[in-house]
């Protein structure tokens, strides 16, 4: 990599993409699990279902029974075990879920007509209610695949063949440092001089919604020895974010800081707007993202770079780009870098309509309400309204509209 000129967004993308290593797996109570990636196959430890049970509220008989009259002998609740298969003419009351007995066949309720111990079925009883042992799945078949990812259906799947813990990927775990003497943080009183911490928010709310383990967040001034004590002291991380410092000012020494720490600088400078004073390092397993401090810089950088680092170390796939019609011409101007428009995409007639947010500067947080996306524009593009764009679905964004 290039450390004097600046690295284009595909460049940067690609070190990611090619450097960093999926973490090692662990063992994890299941409901400790959600958005993780498993780390081995599962097995159904039983038929599924496990008995014949009725797929309906209504009444059981001899399998080939016919519309008629039939004695009520009696009830199978769920949570028994199934009796013997009823005699000619006799009917078991079932729920759905009821165990019931292989021979049986069921009439639902709504086609009943019960009066004291006797009951009409209406039409045939069907064999169909009954929902088999074993047809959904057989003891021993792969349910889960390795790699695949705990949403709230393999959630239920897991719990459904009894599995208590599971080898998944961990979360990654986050260190964030901001930086520099003028941030203070946002419940404190603001004194003249002094900014509110908003990138320490935005950047639990993005890690928040990036299935990452956040460590404790620490703010250091800007000396680059207060920076490496703070991640000294710190817990063991996966990431490290450090936000402000990442340019070539007199007081950014988040480049020197990393060095002291012992991570190379892969890359000092990204060829895009926002966020071009990005550092990309690393410490063996360790990655670090020196994050320029203004808040769109931020949440660009983290939406299209330090998601992708996060998705790797959890062994999750790499997002699509997405291509959309652009909904309104820009606006503003675009310059000799790739610009990473922040923009809402909604869905209108089954088309994903992208609207590019008003955007005065990279310190403008007003272009950061109702983001969900961010558009690629090549150097110098100027697409018009209506003309297809590729976008960067975004995190901590609200869902299309
Ligand atoms: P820097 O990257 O340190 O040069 O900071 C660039 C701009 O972002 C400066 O105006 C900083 O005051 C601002 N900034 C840095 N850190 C934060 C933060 N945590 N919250 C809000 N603004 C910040
Ligand atoms: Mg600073």
């Amino acid at each position: 990599m290039n450390q004097g000129k600046p690295n284009s967004v595909v460049e940067v993308m690609a070190l990611i993409d090619t450097g960093v290593e999926t973490s090692p797996s662990v063992s994890m109570a299941i409901e400790a699990a959600v958005g993780c990636v498993l780390a081995e196959d599962v097995f159904a430890d039983a038929d599924q279902p496990a008995f014949d049970r009725s797929a309906v509220d209504g009444f059981a008989v001899a399998v080939g029974s016919t519309a008629g009259a039939y004695a009520i002998a009696g009830e199978i609740l769920p949570g028994d075990s199934a009796p013997q298969t009823p005699a000619a003419g006799l009917a078991l009351r079932v729920s759905t879920g009821s165990a019931v007995p292989a021979a049986s066949a069921i009439a639902m309720i709504e086609d009943a007509e019960v009066s004291g111990v006797h009951v009409t079925l209406k039409s045939a009883p069907e064999a169909a209610f009954v929902r088999r042992r074993g047809s959904s799945t057989r003891a021993g078949a792969r349910l889960l695949a390795k790699g695949s990812r705990i949403g709230a259906g393999e959630m239920a799947v897991l719990a459904s063949v009894g599995t208590a813990t599971v080898r998944v990927v961990p979360r990654p775990r986050v260190l964030h440092v901001t930086t520099g003497r003028e941030i203070v943080p946002f419940n404190e009183p603001l004194v003249s001089g002094k900014i509110r911490d908003t990138n320490g928010p935005l950047i639990h709310a993005l890690l928040h919604t990036s299935d990452a383990q956040p460590l404790p967040r620490c703010h250091v001034d800007e000396h680059a020895e207060s920076l490496v004590g703070a991640v000294t002291r710190s817990d063991v991380f996966d990431l490290l974010l450090v936000s402000g410092g990442s340019s070539a000012g007199l007081h950014d020494h988040t480049p020197q800081a990393l060095e002291t720490l012992g991570f190379s600088i892969l890359s000092r400078k990204v060829n895009s707007r926002p966020g071009r004073p990005l550092i990309v390092a690393r410490r063996g397993r360790q990655w670090a993202f020196g994050l320029p401090g203004n808040p769109v810089s931020h949440f660009a950088a983290f939406n299209v770079f330090v998601i992708r680092a996060l998705d790797r170390l959890a062994g999750r796939p790499m997002p699509p780009s997405v291509s959309a019609r652009l909904g309104a011409d820009l606006p503003g101007v675009t310059g000799p870098y790739e610009t990473l428009w922040p923009a809402r995409l909604e869905i209108h007639a089954a088309c994903i309509t992208a609207f590019p947010l008003p955007w005065l500067d990279s310190g403008d947080l007003k272009a950061l309400i109702g983001v969900n996306a961010l558009i690629r524009l090549a150097a110098n593009a100027r697409p018009s309204s209506g003309e297809n764009v590729e976008v960067v679905l975004c995190r901590a964004g609200f869902p299309f509209a």
